[in-house]
Formats: C-alpha cells, structure tokens, sequence
C-alpha cells in the first residue's frame, strides 16, 4: 500500500487533495499543522510526502528538515505561493525533492505522486526476479533480507540497492542511479550519493552480505 502524508493547513484545499488521491486508491494521512506533521510522520513515514510550506505554526522547509534530520528519506513534493520564486530554491536546498505552485491542477499533483509510486514498485520488483543470487530486499518492509534480522533501509536506500541488484556486474552510471533513487528534476550532489553508497556498504555488512559496491570514480557504481 503506498501511502500519502499531506501537510496544508488550508482544509478545503486539503479535503481536495486527500480526496483526490483517495480516489486513486492512496492511503492519505493528513495534518494541518507543521508540529503535527513532524509527530506524525516522523513516527510513521509514508512513502511520499506533500508539504505546504506557509503553515501557520511554522515554515514547511523547516518541517522538512527536521523529518530529514530524523533519517526521514521519502520524496517530499512541496507546495508554494506562485510567486515565491526563492522559496523554491531554499525549498530545493532543504531537501525537497519537487514542487507544485498554487494554485495547481489537481491531476497535476495525483500525476506526480503516481509517477513516484510506480518508481517504488519498480524498485521493489527488480531485484527479486534472480532469487537468492543477487542481494534480496524484501519490497514489503524496504529490508535487506539476512539469516537473522532483516536489516532495514530507507526508501531511497532501498531504491538506489534496488538499481544496483537489477544491474549486477555491470556500472551503474551516476546519474541513472540519481535518476533511480531520486525524483526528476532533483538536484543531487556527488557527495549526497557517496554517502548513500557509504550507508548502503554498511548496512549490507551488517546484513552479513558478501556483495560489495566499487566506485569506479567519474563512472559510477557497480554491485559485485
Ligand atoms: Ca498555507
């Protein structure tokens, strides 16, 4: 099931929006508050976030940060004045991944999200195709499946080993895996996807795993 947290203390807009999204067969979770949205969705993070960023309580950039902070992971689609060009921007910075102005076609914003969710399907089901010869990540609890406890990964983690796994032995290029584990449009650094790797190699140990992942430096990345 993939789930929808939504943020807009605009209620109108925000029966819209949760409306609209039902109908499509989301599961929407929705608050009208920033304090509420970092409780609510730090405890249980859903698979995309929508966040508008003038709340009364507080500055949807700041929410996302804080959920950031908390190793919530999952894309955030933000929702801005249609004049707030430099909210755009520091919206990018603090870690957003897409943004739609007010106001906004509803199908607009039901097409994003399904463009997400159908990525996260399409990452889930990949590696799984090869059986136990390839890393095995359970789509359901976005784990690395090990002989004792699962070891968990965050949503883009598990994309990112997802597009890894499905391409065995061979080099993953920069930017096709920032194009699988990030929304279009995102701005990743080099440095971002580093890291990433890092946490991944780790967590692959934890989970006793023999593969490993080679930075072939200016290529990409392969899973051996
Ligand atoms: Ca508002």
């Amino acid at each position: 099931m993939f789930t929808v947290g939504l943020c807009e203390d605009d209620h109108e807009l925000r029966d819209i929006v949760r409306a609209g999204l039902e109908r499509e067969g989301y599961t929407v979770q929705s608050t009208a508050t920033g304090t509420e949205a970092a409780v609510t969705f730090s405890r249980v993070p859903p698979d995309v976030l929508i966040l508008d960023i003038g709340l009364p309580d507080s500055d949807g950039r700041d929410v996302c940060q804080a959920l950031r902070a908390q190793g919530v992971d999952v894309p955030v689609i933000f929702l801005t004045a249609r004049d707030a060009v430099i909210d755009r921007l520091s919206g990018f910075h603090a870690g957003a991944d897409d943004y739609l102005t007010k106001p906004f076609a509803l199908a607009e914003l039901v097409a994003r999200v399904a463009a997400l969710a159908r990525r996260a399907a399409a990452a889930a089901g990949s590696p799984g195709a090869d059986g136990s010869s390839t890393v095995v990540l359970d789509p359901a609890t976005h784990a690395i499946r090990a002989a004792g406890v699962d070891v968990p990964l965050t949503p883009t983690e598990f994309r990112l080993l997802a597009e890894l796994a499905a391409k065995r032995d061979t080099v993953v290029r920069r930017s096709a895996l920032i194009g699988a584990g990030w929304p279009q449009g995102t701005i990743v650094s080099d440095n971002t996807v580093d890291a990433y790797i890092s946490r991944i190699r780790t967590k692959l140990r934890e989970a006793g795993r023999e593969e490993r992942i080679e930075n072939l430096r200016g290529v990409g990345y392969v899973l051996r």
